[in-house]
């Protein structure tokens, strides 16, 4: 990878949970399906969720590695590559003498075997996330995620893992599998196939060994009230799903003043209410609770997030100005607290747009950018910096890569964008 960080675009929340059928209930309707862990990303708050009542180290593993690689790969890489370097990834084993890394996934190797054949290379690296072979059960999926590994432990092995992200941006751009197989594995994609047919019945599997370091010992305790877990979760239920309805927005927030009831100072509880009441359009009192929030537990970064977040609500209107002292204050704490935390550059570089200095909020929100490769949205708020700089081409560029997106969400605000844009061009040309 031209990159390898361990930095978190946003804070990340594991909750270790008591079975799969919590992790279930955790999940929502839209992840739903025997999960023993899974990844939630979000532009505020990611979430990691595990099934704790066993060994649990394959899917933390596996978990945090999906983590890894939404840190530091774009949006071109293909599901496979998530999903096998995940399994690849997952058979970690840490001890004091030392790490082993790349261990054969011994039933997925076995099923394959049994299996005797495998899904074309053409059909893997169609397959998304929102693909029915990815999300449904049974032997497809099982199949996907086996040849997924054994493609990424083939690439390892024979040192062709420096060419995935050239294969994956290549593909993206529009180049033929043929072609970008050839181009980047050297090779046709039937001969790779085949290929990987023999590696699986082979008995040589290479894999890393590293020497033991020093984990860090130094970790904080802190007990949870059973309202601070309740908060917590109602949460994670919250991010989980992807669509909110006016009802959802109302009932959530109930669900938090019931618990602010019985712990009218607890800051998990007013920071979600708080955050909620803005969606609500109740500034004010958002206002005021994401206050104590902040108060309470000062060192919380997304209370200082959340605070700027209510700030920014209405900055069109007059009363938004008479906030800006403030909304600089908690967004230089949210940077000093976590500078790594992606979305507080857009809120930045919402200000400084606010303020009319675009060129400022440009190079702002490329940190966002860069610090979550896989958000769009930043290169939308790019798209939409360009726009008002009247930098056509560039929006262009932008925005017909966007449009292109597998996210619904991101290729329609693409395709409206382009529409205005084009339009405003052409009255400016006038
Ligand atoms: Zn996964």
């Amino acid at each position: 990878m031209n990159r390898a960080r361990t930095h978190d675009p946003a804070p990340l929340l594991i909750f270790a949970l008591d079975g799969q059928k919590e992790v279930d209930e955790f999940a929502g309707d839209a992840n739903r399906g025997k999960h023993t862990g899974l990844f939630l990303p979000g532009t505020d708050e990611s979430f990691i969720l595990l099934d704790a009542s066993g060994n649990p180290w394959h899917a933390v593993y596996h978990e945090y590695a999906h983590e890894l690689l939404n840190a530091n790969t774009s949006t071109a890489v293909q599901t496979w590559f998530d999903e096998g370097f995940a399994e690849y990834f997952s058979t970690l084993e840490a001890t004091s003498k030392g790490t082993r890394l790349g261990m054969v996934s011994v039933a997925e190797l076995e099923f394959l075997r049994r299996n005797g054949k495998l899904m074309r290379l053409s059909d893997l690296v169609a397959v998304r996330q929102d693909s029915h072979a990815y999300n449904q059960n049974g032997t497809t999926v099982a199949m996907f995620y086996a040849e997924s590994w054994l493609l990424v432990h083939y690439l390892f092995d024979h040192q062709l893992i420096s060419h995935a992200e050239s294969f994956f941006t290549r593909m993206a751009s529009g180049t033929s599998l043929d072609e970008a197989t050839q181009a980047d594995f050297g090779m046709s994609p039937a001969r790779l196939e085949s290929d990987l047919l023999e590696y699986a019945k082979g008995e040589r599997f290479r894999y890393f060994s590293l020497p033991a370091t020093d984990i860090p010992a130094e970790t904080t305790v802190n007990e949870l009230t059973w309202k601070t877990a309740q908060a917590l979760a109602a949460d994670v239920r919250w991010h989980a799903k992807l669509q909110h309805s006016d009802a959802d927005v109302e009932l959530h927030a109930a669900d938090l003043r019931a618990l602010l009831q019985d712990e009218p100072s607890n800051p998990v509880v007013l920071r979600q209410l708080g955050m909620v009441l803005v969606l609500l359009g109740k500034k004010e009192e958002a206002l005021d609770f994401l206050t104590r929030a902040v108060k309470a537990e000062p060192a919380e970064v997304l209370n200082h997030y959340a605070l700027a977040l209510a700030f920014l609500s209405d900055g069109d209107k007059p009363s938004g100005r008479q906030f800006a002292g403030l909304l600089d204050r908690e967004l230089a704490a949210c940077v000093q607290l976590d500078p790594d935390f992606a979305d507080v550059y857009r809120l930045q570089a919402l200000a400084l747009s606010r303020s009319g200095l675009f060129d400022q909020a440009t190079a702002v929100i490329r940190k966002a950018s860069v610090l979550a490769p896989r958000s769009e949205i930043y290169e939308l708020a790019l798209a939409d910096l360009e726009i008002k700089k009247h930098h056509w081409a560039a929006a262009v560029a932008l925005l017909q890569e966007l449009k292109s997106s597998h996210n619904p969400d991101v290729a329609k605000q693409g395709e409206y964008f382009l529409s205005q844009e084009v339009q405003e061009a052409a009255i400016s040309k006038e």
